[in-house]
């Protein structure tokens, strides 16, 4: 059992309302989340601000890693587009180079081997 902090009734521990006065009884760290993922709703001017002035690491990770692996790269990269809608659009731009990157790295990469590869067997056919 548990009390709720606005007017100390009793009620079950996985109440998320108060019975008596309708007070939420969330945790505050799962309110902040719950704002985070409402992306462009009210909560937009609220959040804009906190997240303008930060970095999307996963997306200049993700950006960077699309050159060096493209897997890695490509996932990495859909993180970061997850995280920046979380973060208002930061990243954006950056996240979505990394999966054009990342996806044109696998091509060239594919190519290239289905290229070598077609070399070789028309060199072993050819002798
Ligand atoms: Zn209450």
């Amino acid at each position: 059992m548990k009390h709720c902090k606005h007017c100390g009734a009793q009620l079950a521990d996985d109440d998320t309302y108060c019975y008596f006065c309708g007070a939420n009884l969330e945790e505050e760290v799962e309110k902040v989340e719950a704002k985070t993922f409402d992306s462009y709703g009210d909560n937009y001017n609220d959040n804009y601000a906190h997240y303008h002035n930060q970095t999307n690491t996963l997306a200049v990770v993700g950006f960077v890693m699309a050159f060096l692996s493209p897997i890695v790269g490509l996932v990495l990269s859909i993180l970061g587009l997850n995280r920046a809608r979380v973060m208002k659009g930061v990243g954006r731009k950056m996240a979505v180079a990394g999966i054009i990157v990342a996806i044109a790295n696998f091509v060239i990469t594919f190519a290239i081997y289905f290229i070598y590869a077609a070399y070789l067997y028309a060199e072993e056919g050819g002798a």
